[in-house]
């Protein structure tokens, strides 16, 4: 007997399927609260519904299915890495990063302002980047360690969790190790939503209490399964109860995608993976650029309308020699000049078989500081779990898997 996966499904598809079993619109609310809120793994533990329910459903081969905790690494940050395995095998990986990676501070949104009040100022963070000669502050790294865990002092915890939306990558970025897979699917809302369930249920975490942030960064292109996509974030915001206005999707830059994410009403903030200063250099890291360019992208972006305190993010990461000098920094600001724009870099996270080099540090805080000093708020992100293949850029799933599907950007 085939299994049905209840979680995934939105209200109106729940009322449906209740309704062909004969049930009151009332049971698929019950199944919904018992799915989202409650954040139950089984039918047996629905206990809105009555045992004969449970049983039918079941029955009738409906299970919940959240994506199963395969393997766990954990970094001396405190950050944690899982191999998640969907129902038909197929594997993904997902972070949770306690207190944050960095990346939200400074963007405006309700997020950064309370980021702001418990840690530093901006000001502070910008600062820090070379408080200890190195990329980033080690304040921000103690305290990963110190929150990790348990419960802050003051009775709550904050984290970010990263999740993958596709199996695989078919955009085939050059810095990148999730490139390296190809493409095998995407994953379905049900699937998307489901790693932040499997990771909110290991951590006992309560929603409206603890402070939870998402962002759609790991494995895969959130903007090529982009009805997924959508459709998770519904389930989150409207389901698990995270506000849209602490989700962050990043896109390497899919057109079509970010025109139709302008109209939407619910939607997280965006970050665009801008990464180099001009066409030239993008098409050779990016070779996505050839089919949209940097001019496009901007355009397309600037046609969102923004909510208050709401800024767009440009992602950079920095490939030592190739993007990180201070032309390419000029080149940035006249590119955002105008824009309601931060910037996030990030300095490249090696991975096996990449021909890249990191940023010289110095290179690093001249290229900051010629943004902050242009006029944008600049960021460095910090690089969270290092040690296990579990910052930006470094997820591949690690158990060995038999023919991947290579496809280049020129496929899409
Ligand atoms: N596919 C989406 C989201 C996942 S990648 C995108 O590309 O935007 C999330 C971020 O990690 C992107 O900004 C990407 O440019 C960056 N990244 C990819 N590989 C990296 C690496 N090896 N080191 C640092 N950042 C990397
Ligand atoms: Fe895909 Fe993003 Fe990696 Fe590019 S950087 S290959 S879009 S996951």
């Amino acid at each position: 007997m085939d299994t049905r996966a209840l979680f995934g499904m939105n209200l109106p598809e729940l009322t449906e399927m209740m309704s062909e079993l004969g049930q009151k619109p009332y049971r698929a609310r019950q199944v919904f609260e018992a799915l989202y809120k409650q954040r139950v793994t089984g039918v047996e533990e629905m206990t809105t519904l009555s045992v004969a329910l449970r049983s039918e459903l079941v029955q009738a081969g409906w299970s919940v299915e959240l994506p199963e905790m395969v393997q766990t690494a954990t970094s001396v940050d405190g950050t944690e890495r899982y191999l998640m395995r969907m129902a038909d095998g197929e594997t993904v990986e997902t972070v949770w990063m306690p207190d944050g990676d960095g990346g939200e501070r400074g963007d405006g949104s309700e997020a950064a302002v309370e980021e702001a009040s418990e840690t530093e100022t901006a000001e502070e963070a910008v600062a820090g980047v070379k408080s200890d000669g190195g990329y980033w502050s080690r304040r921000g790294e103690g305290r990963a360690r110190s929150n990790f865990g348990t419960l802050a002092e003051n009775g709550f915890r904050r984290a970010t969790i990263c999740i993958s939306s596709q199996v695989g990558c078919a955009v085939n970025c050059q810095f990148c190790l999730t490139a390296k897979l190809g493409i095998r699917r995407n994953l379905t809302a049900g699937e998307i939503a489901g790693q932040v369930a499997a990771v909110l249920n290991r951590h006992n975490i309560q929603i409206g209490k603890d402070r939870i942030n998402l962002v759609f960064m790991g494995m895969g292109e959130p903007f090529l399964n982009y009805d997924s996509f959508m459709k998770s974030v519904m389930l989150l915001v409207e389901g698990i109860g995270i506000p849209e206005s602490r989700m962050t999707v990043s896109t390497s830059g899919i057109l079509p995608g970010i025109e139709a994410f302008a109209k939407e009403t619910v939607r997280p903030k965006l970050a665009l993976s801008l990464n180099a200063s001009n066409d030239v250099v993008r098409e050779r890291i990016m070779p996505i650029t050839r089919k949209w360019d940097i001019a496009a992208l901007l355009e397309a972006v600037q046609k969102i309308p923004l909510r208050t305190r709401e800024w767009v993010t440009f992602e950079y990461v920095l490939l030592g020699g190739v993007n990180d000098q201070p032309e390419h920094a000029r080149e940035v600001l006249d590119l955002l000049a105008g824009m309601r724009a931060k910037v996030n870099l990030i300095v490249w996270n090696p991975g096996p078989g990449i021909d890249y080099v990191q940023p010289k540090p110095g290179d690093v805080a001249v290229f900051q500081k010629m943004l902050i000093d242009g006029g944008i708020a600049t960021y460095i992100r910090r690089p969270r779990g290092r040690d296990i293949y579990a910052a930006c850029g470094q997820l591949k799933r690690t158990v060995a898997e038999p023919e991947l599907v290579v496809i280049g950007a020129a496929a899409i």
